[in-house]
Protein backbone atom coordinates (compact mmCIF):
# COMPACT_ATOMS: atom_id res chain seq x y z
CA UNK A 1 0.00 0.00 0.00
CA UNK A 2 1.36 3.48 -0.56
CA UNK A 3 2.90 4.93 2.29
CA UNK A 4 0.65 7.89 2.17
CA UNK A 5 -2.15 5.73 2.68
CA UNK A 6 -4.64 6.88 5.91
CA UNK A 7 -3.93 3.36 6.86
CA UNK A 8 -0.81 3.28 7.16
CA UNK A 9 -0.74 6.34 8.97
CA UNK A 10 -3.04 4.94 11.34
CA UNK A 11 -0.89 2.41 11.67
CA UNK A 12 2.49 4.54 11.82
CA UNK A 13 0.96 5.89 14.50
CA UNK A 14 0.38 2.65 16.73
CA UNK A 15 3.37 1.29 16.03
CA UNK A 16 6.06 4.07 16.27
CA UNK A 17 9.43 4.13 15.37
CA UNK A 18 9.68 0.88 14.62
CA UNK A 19 7.37 1.23 11.11
CA UNK A 20 8.69 4.55 9.88
CA UNK A 21 12.27 3.00 10.33
CA UNK A 22 11.70 -0.32 8.03
CA UNK A 23 9.77 1.59 5.44
CA UNK A 24 12.61 4.37 5.09
CA UNK A 25 14.68 1.03 4.78
CA UNK A 26 12.44 -0.40 1.83
CA UNK A 27 11.86 3.02 0.23
CA UNK A 28 15.60 4.00 0.19
CA UNK A 29 16.54 0.39 -1.10
CA UNK A 30 13.67 0.49 -3.39
CA UNK A 31 12.85 -3.38 -2.47
CA UNK A 32 9.75 -4.79 -4.51
CA UNK A 33 8.07 -7.10 -3.18
CA UNK A 34 10.03 -10.87 -3.43
CA UNK A 35 8.56 -13.60 -5.89
CA UNK A 36 6.79 -16.72 -3.63
CA UNK A 37 9.30 -19.40 -2.95
CA UNK A 38 8.32 -23.05 -4.21
CA UNK A 39 4.30 -23.16 -3.23
CA UNK A 40 5.59 -20.94 -0.17
CA UNK A 41 5.47 -17.66 0.94
CA UNK A 42 3.35 -15.57 -1.07
CA UNK A 43 1.93 -12.12 -0.44
CA UNK A 44 -0.88 -10.73 0.83
CA UNK A 45 -2.60 -11.26 -2.15
CA UNK A 46 -4.47 -14.04 -0.72
CA UNK A 47 -6.55 -12.03 1.73
CA UNK A 48 -7.65 -12.58 5.57
CA UNK A 49 -7.87 -15.70 7.74
CA UNK A 50 -11.49 -15.80 8.43
CA UNK A 51 -10.85 -17.29 12.37
CA UNK A 52 -13.63 -19.54 12.29
CA UNK A 53 -11.39 -22.52 10.59
CA UNK A 54 -8.83 -22.51 13.46
CA UNK A 55 -9.51 -24.23 16.39
CA UNK A 56 -11.25 -22.94 19.37
CA UNK A 57 -9.98 -23.87 22.81
CA UNK A 58 -12.89 -25.94 23.56
CA UNK A 59 -12.19 -28.00 20.56
CA UNK A 60 -8.78 -28.48 20.65
CA UNK A 61 -9.55 -29.63 24.49
CA UNK A 62 -11.70 -31.85 23.06
CA UNK A 63 -9.30 -33.18 20.60
CA UNK A 64 -6.96 -33.71 23.08
CA UNK A 65 -9.19 -35.61 25.42
CA UNK A 66 -9.99 -37.90 22.37
CA UNK A 67 -6.08 -38.46 21.49
CA UNK A 68 -5.34 -39.08 25.68
CA UNK A 69 -8.81 -41.56 25.11
CA UNK A 70 -6.72 -43.36 22.07
CA UNK A 71 -3.69 -43.69 22.80
CA UNK A 72 -1.99 -45.33 25.83
CA UNK A 73 1.19 -43.81 25.64
CA UNK A 74 -0.58 -40.05 26.37
CA UNK A 75 -1.25 -38.36 29.72
CA UNK A 76 -2.99 -35.62 29.86
CA UNK A 77 -2.63 -33.06 32.83
CA UNK A 78 -4.10 -29.80 33.42
CA UNK A 79 -1.39 -27.76 34.53
CA UNK A 80 -2.94 -24.35 36.11
CA UNK A 81 -5.47 -22.04 34.70
CA UNK A 82 -5.62 -18.98 32.50
CA UNK A 83 -6.86 -15.50 33.42
CA UNK A 84 -10.67 -16.50 32.64
CA UNK A 85 -10.22 -19.84 34.00
CA UNK A 86 -9.20 -22.01 31.38
CA UNK A 87 -7.40 -25.13 31.99
CA UNK A 88 -3.88 -25.16 30.62
CA UNK A 89 -2.59 -28.40 29.06
CA UNK A 90 0.18 -30.30 29.68
CA UNK A 91 0.08 -33.46 26.93
CA UNK A 92 3.21 -36.33 27.90
CA UNK A 93 4.50 -39.20 26.37
CA UNK A 94 6.87 -40.44 29.55
CA UNK A 95 8.57 -43.74 28.36
CA UNK A 96 11.38 -43.70 30.62
CA UNK A 97 12.47 -40.97 32.99
CA UNK A 98 16.60 -41.51 31.63
CA UNK A 99 15.00 -40.51 28.08
CA UNK A 100 16.17 -37.31 26.41
CA UNK A 101 12.96 -35.06 27.20
CA UNK A 102 11.71 -32.82 24.61
CA UNK A 103 9.25 -29.52 24.79
CA UNK A 104 7.17 -28.01 22.90
CA UNK A 105 5.17 -24.70 23.81
CA UNK A 106 2.86 -22.96 21.49
CA UNK A 107 0.64 -19.91 21.41
CA UNK A 108 2.32 -17.94 24.07
CA UNK A 109 0.76 -15.11 21.95
CA UNK A 110 -3.02 -15.59 21.31
CA UNK A 111 -3.00 -14.57 17.82
CA UNK A 112 -0.03 -17.09 16.16
CA UNK A 113 -2.45 -19.82 16.26
CA UNK A 114 -1.30 -22.21 13.33
CA UNK A 115 1.44 -23.57 15.50
CA UNK A 116 -1.24 -24.88 17.49
CA UNK A 117 -3.03 -26.47 14.51
CA UNK A 118 0.17 -28.28 13.67
CA UNK A 119 1.13 -29.47 16.86
CA UNK A 120 -2.26 -30.75 17.40
CA UNK A 121 -1.42 -33.18 14.28
CA UNK A 122 2.03 -34.12 15.48
CA UNK A 123 -0.09 -35.54 18.71
CA UNK A 124 -2.27 -37.17 16.66
CA UNK A 125 0.44 -39.07 14.57
CA UNK A 126 2.04 -40.29 18.16
CA UNK A 127 -0.69 -42.32 18.28
CA UNK A 128 -0.58 -43.57 14.74
CA UNK A 129 2.34 -46.01 13.45
CA UNK A 130 4.10 -43.29 11.87
CA UNK A 131 5.43 -41.90 14.78
CA UNK A 132 5.09 -44.33 17.37
CA UNK A 133 7.93 -46.31 17.24
CA UNK A 134 10.36 -43.65 18.04
CA UNK A 135 8.44 -43.20 21.80
CA UNK A 136 10.71 -45.62 23.53
CA UNK A 137 13.79 -43.51 22.92
CA UNK A 138 12.25 -40.01 23.60
CA UNK A 139 10.07 -38.38 26.10
CA UNK A 140 8.08 -35.57 24.61
CA UNK A 141 5.93 -32.94 26.41
CA UNK A 142 3.40 -30.38 25.09
CA UNK A 143 1.88 -27.47 25.98
CA UNK A 144 -0.28 -26.40 23.60
CA UNK A 145 -2.30 -22.65 23.27
CA UNK A 146 -0.77 -21.12 26.71
CA UNK A 147 -2.61 -18.44 26.93
CA UNK A 148 -6.32 -19.49 25.53
CA UNK A 149 -7.71 -16.14 26.51
CA UNK A 150 -5.54 -14.32 23.89
CA UNK A 151 -6.93 -16.83 21.34
CA UNK A 152 -10.14 -16.64 21.98
CA UNK A 153 -10.40 -13.26 22.46
CA UNK A 154 -11.79 -13.22 25.56
CA UNK A 155 -9.63 -10.41 27.03
CA UNK A 156 -9.69 -7.53 29.28
CA UNK A 157 -9.37 -4.71 26.03
CA UNK A 158 -10.66 -3.93 22.91
CA UNK A 159 -10.22 -5.94 19.58
CA UNK A 160 -12.38 -3.50 17.41
CA UNK A 161 -9.64 -2.75 15.34
CA UNK A 162 -8.67 -5.88 14.79
CA UNK A 163 -8.86 -7.30 11.04
CA UNK A 164 -9.44 -10.93 10.85
CA UNK A 165 -13.14 -12.40 9.59
CA UNK A 166 -14.60 -15.05 11.81
CA UNK A 167 -16.74 -15.50 14.84
CA UNK A 168 -13.78 -14.27 16.96
CA UNK A 169 -10.44 -12.09 17.08
CA UNK A 170 -7.20 -13.51 18.42
CA UNK A 171 -4.50 -10.95 20.62
CA UNK A 172 -0.83 -11.46 21.35
CA UNK A 173 -1.96 -10.41 24.81
CA UNK A 174 -3.32 -12.67 27.76
CA UNK A 175 -6.48 -11.59 29.28
CA UNK A 176 -4.54 -8.99 31.67
CA UNK A 177 -3.13 -6.93 28.20
CA UNK A 178 0.32 -8.80 29.57
CA UNK A 179 3.16 -9.99 26.91
CA UNK A 180 3.62 -13.65 28.88
CA UNK A 181 6.56 -13.86 26.91
CA UNK A 182 7.89 -10.83 28.67
CA UNK A 183 7.47 -12.61 31.81
CA UNK A 184 9.84 -15.49 31.93
CA UNK A 185 11.93 -13.67 35.34
CA UNK A 186 9.23 -11.97 37.06
CA UNK A 187 6.39 -14.16 37.02
CA UNK A 188 3.16 -12.58 37.39
CA UNK A 189 0.76 -14.22 35.07
CA UNK A 190 -0.53 -17.68 35.86
CA UNK A 191 -0.10 -18.86 32.64
CA UNK A 192 3.09 -18.17 32.84
CA UNK A 193 3.44 -19.35 36.62
CA UNK A 194 1.74 -22.72 35.23
CA UNK A 195 4.46 -24.10 32.85
CA UNK A 196 7.29 -22.70 35.56
CA UNK A 197 5.69 -24.64 38.09
CA UNK A 198 4.31 -27.80 36.72
CA UNK A 199 6.27 -28.41 33.36
CA UNK A 200 9.52 -26.62 33.71
CA UNK A 201 10.21 -27.28 37.17
CA UNK A 202 8.54 -30.62 37.52
CA UNK A 203 10.79 -32.60 34.04
CA UNK A 204 13.87 -32.72 33.53
CA UNK A 205 14.34 -31.09 30.31
CA UNK A 206 16.68 -31.12 27.46
CA UNK A 207 15.02 -29.48 24.30
CA UNK A 208 12.34 -26.89 24.09
CA UNK A 209 11.23 -25.39 21.27
CA UNK A 210 9.16 -22.20 21.41
CA UNK A 211 6.75 -21.68 18.56
CA UNK A 212 5.75 -18.31 17.21
CA UNK A 213 4.69 -16.46 14.44
CA UNK A 214 6.10 -13.03 13.02
CA UNK A 215 5.36 -11.30 10.45
CA UNK A 216 4.79 -11.73 6.64
CA UNK A 217 7.24 -9.26 5.18
CA UNK A 218 10.62 -10.84 6.32
CA UNK A 219 12.91 -11.66 3.85
CA UNK A 220 16.54 -12.89 3.49
CA UNK A 221 18.66 -12.33 0.43
CA UNK A 222 15.48 -10.46 -0.94
CA UNK A 223 12.91 -13.83 -1.08
CA UNK A 224 10.16 -13.62 1.66
CA UNK A 225 11.18 -16.25 4.23
CA UNK A 226 8.55 -19.15 5.86
CA UNK A 227 9.86 -18.69 9.09
CA UNK A 228 13.15 -17.83 11.17
CA UNK A 229 15.16 -19.28 14.19
CA UNK A 230 17.57 -18.35 16.54
CA UNK A 231 18.91 -19.79 19.49
CA UNK A 232 19.36 -18.12 23.43
CA UNK A 233 21.26 -15.13 23.16
CA UNK A 234 21.27 -14.27 26.68
CA UNK A 235 25.09 -13.99 28.36
CA UNK A 236 23.37 -16.71 31.39
CA UNK A 237 23.76 -19.55 29.61
CA UNK A 238 26.36 -21.81 29.24
CA UNK A 239 28.18 -22.82 25.75
CA UNK A 240 27.28 -26.21 26.38
CA UNK A 241 23.75 -25.39 26.32
CA UNK A 242 23.64 -22.88 23.84
CA UNK A 243 25.65 -25.46 21.37
CA UNK A 244 22.62 -28.04 21.67
CA UNK A 245 20.26 -25.13 20.88
CA UNK A 246 22.13 -24.62 17.70
CA UNK A 247 22.07 -28.07 17.22
CA UNK A 248 18.55 -28.61 17.69
CA UNK A 249 18.34 -25.82 15.18
CA UNK A 250 20.10 -27.42 13.05
CA UNK A 251 17.62 -30.35 12.43
CA UNK A 252 15.12 -27.68 11.85
CA UNK A 253 16.83 -26.18 9.00
CA UNK A 254 18.21 -29.36 7.10
CA UNK A 255 14.37 -30.37 6.94
CA UNK A 256 12.65 -27.37 6.82
CA UNK A 257 14.90 -25.14 4.24
CA UNK A 258 15.48 -28.56 1.93
CA UNK A 259 11.48 -28.64 1.34
CA UNK A 260 11.28 -26.37 -1.50
CA UNK A 261 9.03 -24.60 0.30
CA UNK A 262 10.74 -24.05 2.82
CA UNK A 263 12.74 -20.59 3.60
CA UNK A 264 14.34 -20.07 6.79
CA UNK A 265 16.37 -16.79 8.02
CA UNK A 266 18.03 -16.10 11.36
CA UNK A 267 15.54 -14.25 13.88
CA UNK A 268 16.90 -11.05 15.44
CA UNK A 269 16.08 -11.45 18.55
CA UNK A 270 17.09 -9.88 21.98
CA UNK A 271 19.21 -10.96 25.12
CA UNK A 272 16.61 -10.52 27.67
CA UNK A 273 16.10 -13.19 30.22
CA UNK A 274 12.23 -12.13 30.19
CA UNK A 275 11.86 -14.09 26.91
CA UNK A 276 11.35 -17.85 27.35
CA UNK A 277 14.45 -18.40 24.35
CA UNK A 278 16.58 -16.56 26.82
CA UNK A 279 15.29 -17.34 30.51
CA UNK A 280 14.40 -20.67 29.95
CA UNK A 281 17.66 -21.50 28.99
CA UNK A 282 19.02 -19.64 31.92
CA UNK A 283 17.16 -20.59 34.40
CA UNK A 284 16.74 -24.95 33.61
CA UNK A 285 20.10 -24.90 31.34
CA UNK A 286 17.28 -25.98 28.59
CA UNK A 287 18.55 -25.74 25.35
CA UNK A 288 15.58 -23.62 23.76
CA UNK A 289 15.25 -22.74 20.30
CA UNK A 290 12.56 -20.14 18.86
CA UNK A 291 10.76 -21.09 15.85
CA UNK A 292 9.07 -17.81 14.11
CA UNK A 293 6.13 -19.10 11.65
CA UNK A 294 5.70 -16.43 8.69
CA UNK A 295 1.95 -14.50 9.33
CA UNK A 296 -0.31 -14.43 12.37
CA UNK A 297 -3.84 -15.64 12.49
CA UNK A 298 -5.09 -11.79 13.26
CA UNK A 299 -3.85 -8.69 13.88
CA UNK A 300 -4.81 -4.95 13.68
CA UNK A 301 -2.09 -4.43 11.02
CA UNK A 302 -2.56 -6.14 8.20
CA UNK A 303 0.98 -6.41 7.42
CA UNK A 304 1.03 -9.54 9.77
CA UNK A 305 -1.65 -11.17 9.30
CA UNK A 306 -1.69 -13.77 6.39
CA UNK A 307 -4.10 -15.03 4.42
CA UNK A 308 -5.58 -18.80 5.11
CA UNK A 309 -4.28 -20.07 1.54
CA UNK A 310 -0.78 -19.97 3.44
CA UNK A 311 -2.26 -22.12 6.16
CA UNK A 312 -1.33 -25.52 4.01
CA UNK A 313 1.97 -25.20 4.46
CA UNK A 314 2.72 -23.28 7.55
CA UNK A 315 1.08 -25.91 9.52
CA UNK A 316 3.24 -28.48 7.78
CA UNK A 317 6.09 -26.62 8.61
CA UNK A 318 5.37 -26.91 12.29
CA UNK A 319 4.63 -30.85 11.49
CA UNK A 320 8.18 -30.87 10.02
CA UNK A 321 9.71 -28.91 12.85
CA UNK A 322 7.95 -31.03 15.32
CA UNK A 323 8.37 -34.63 14.14
CA UNK A 324 12.45 -33.94 12.62
CA UNK A 325 13.31 -32.57 15.70
CA UNK A 326 11.38 -35.89 17.67
CA UNK A 327 13.11 -38.29 15.69
CA UNK A 328 16.65 -36.85 15.81
CA UNK A 329 16.31 -36.76 19.68
CA UNK A 330 15.24 -39.68 19.76
CA UNK A 331 17.76 -41.50 17.61
CA UNK A 332 20.70 -39.25 18.87
CA UNK A 333 21.59 -37.83 15.82
CA UNK A 334 20.57 -34.52 17.30
CA UNK A 335 23.76 -34.82 19.15
CA UNK A 336 26.52 -34.80 15.94
CA UNK A 337 24.27 -32.18 14.17
CA UNK A 338 26.08 -29.99 12.44
CA UNK A 339 26.30 -26.50 13.61
CA UNK A 340 27.90 -24.17 10.97
CA UNK A 341 24.89 -23.38 9.08
CA UNK A 342 24.37 -20.59 11.97
CA UNK A 343 27.41 -18.86 10.84
CA UNK A 344 25.99 -18.13 7.24
CA UNK A 345 22.97 -18.00 8.00
CA UNK A 346 21.67 -14.42 6.94
CA UNK A 347 19.49 -12.44 9.27
CA UNK A 348 16.22 -11.44 8.20
CA UNK A 349 15.20 -8.14 7.53
CA UNK A 350 11.76 -6.61 6.74
CA UNK A 351 10.53 -5.33 3.86
CA UNK A 352 7.70 -3.26 5.24
CA UNK A 353 8.33 -1.94 8.72
CA UNK A 354 7.00 -4.41 11.39
CA UNK A 355 8.09 -5.47 14.91
CA UNK A 356 9.91 -8.32 16.07
CA UNK A 357 7.40 -10.90 16.95
CA UNK A 358 9.25 -13.12 19.94
ZN1 LIG B 1 4.96 -14.72 19.24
Amino acid sequence: MPASSPLFLTQTMKKGACIIAGSALMLGLGLAPAQAVGGGPNNNENGTTNTSILHTYDSMVAELKTQDAMQSALDLEVIGQSVKGRDLYLAKYISDPSNPTILFLTQQHGNEQLTTEGTLEVIKHLGSGRMKDVLKDINILVVPMLNPDGAMGDVNFSLDDYIASGDRHLTRYNANNVDINRDHVAKTQPEIQALHNNVLSAFNIDYMIDLHHQGTRSAINGELVSGSILYPTTTDVSEEVREGSKRLGSIVYQNVDSTGWGHLGKYVGGTANTIARNGIAAEYGISTLLFEMRGMSDHYNEDYVLGQKSNGYLRQQTILTLESTIKAVADGSVETADTSFWDTLPEQSTLLGEEADE
